[in-house]
């Protein structure tokens, strides 16, 4: 392969990032609860009421960015263009308007780039969090931004 892709390392230990809409929020707090002894193992972080709500249901440690409206969702977006996220459950309100709605795309976006595994409902997030991967270290293959500037920089 050229060097149009790079080779990235999601490790062992992931670095969990947790988001539910406000109508989400009962059921993120229950999966949590469930998920606890298998969230445990990794690093967790979420925006700003979520994260709260995680650590007083569950005792988990949770780091809390802003709140998703107040921007929490594009802090989490630029952790992961730095490589500090690799695994989102994001439990999205599909019957409810969002004042940040813009924030919740980008968001959905930057994962896709970065090639970033991301639950939106909780079926998908049932599935994921038993998977055997979410044990070992993962392989993926991330755009090289670095190649990708060279050659914008030389030829635009
Ligand atoms: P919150 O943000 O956890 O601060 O409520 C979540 C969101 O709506 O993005």
């Amino acid at each position: 392969m050229n060097n149009e892709f790079i080779t990235l390392t999601i490790g062992r230990q992931k670095n969990v990032a947790l988001i539910a809409h406000d109508g989400k929020k009962k059921e993120m707090l229950e999966w949590c609860d469930w998920n606890k002894k298998l969230l445990a193992k990794h690093f967790l972080c979420g925006t700003g009421t979520t994260a709260a709500m995680i650590t007083a249901r569950t005792g988990l440690p949770v780091r809390a960015y802003n709140s998703g409206p107040l921007g929490g969702d594009q802090q989490i977006g630029a952790k992961i263009v730095e490589g500090a996220i690799d695994f989102i459950v994001f439990f999205s309100d599909p019957l409810s308007a969002q004042p940040h709605d813009p924030d919740v795309k980008a968001l959905l976006r930057i994962a896709g780039v970065y090639d970033i595994p991301i639950a939106t409902n909780k079926a998908s997030a049932d599935f994921m969090i038993t998977s055997p991967l979410m044990d070992d270290p993962y392989e993926h293959e991330v755009i090289n931004f670095q190649r990708t500037v060279e050659i914008r920089s030389q030829t635009l």
